[in-house]
């Protein structure tokens, strides 16, 4: 997707602030962060939203998986963070090639807003 802000992540037409990256998975830190700490995990194979997903239980794991990695690596996994995926325009995403966010470093309210 050549118009996809995260595909240019993946092809190095933009740097990211990595701080993980794999054959299939991306991280790096959000450039508009929601907590003192905001990571974003992507798969480097271009997919709109969670519902074009499809069966691919690989990436949807890998996603959770590098996300808890990430919290482990940047020493946030004891105190806590959150998992979220937006979905479509009623949860709120902006950006059209699914990513999960990983926040942490504050206590975080719930319900979300
Ligand atoms: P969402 O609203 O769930 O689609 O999340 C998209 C996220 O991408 C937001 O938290 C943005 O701050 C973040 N974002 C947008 N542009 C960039 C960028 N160039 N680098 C890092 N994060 C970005
Ligand atoms: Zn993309």
């Amino acid at each position: 997707m050549t118009d996809c802000l995260f595909c240019k992540m993946v092809a190095g037409e933009i740097t990211p602030d990595t701080v993980y990256e794999d054959d299939n998975v991306l991280a790096f830190r959000d450039i508009s962060p929601q907590a003192p700490f905001h990571v974003l995990v992507i798969p480097k194979r271009h997919i709109s939203t969670l519902n074009d997903l499809g069966d691919d239980a690989l990436i949807a794991g890998q996603l959770t998986l590098v996300a808890a990695k990430v919290a482990e690596q940047e020493g946030v996994a004891q105190s806590g963070y959150r998992t979220v995926m937006n979905c479509n325009a009623d949860g709120g995403q902006t950006v059209y090639h699914i990513h999960m966010h990983v926040l942490a470093g504050r206590s975080l309210a719930w319900p979300p807003g």
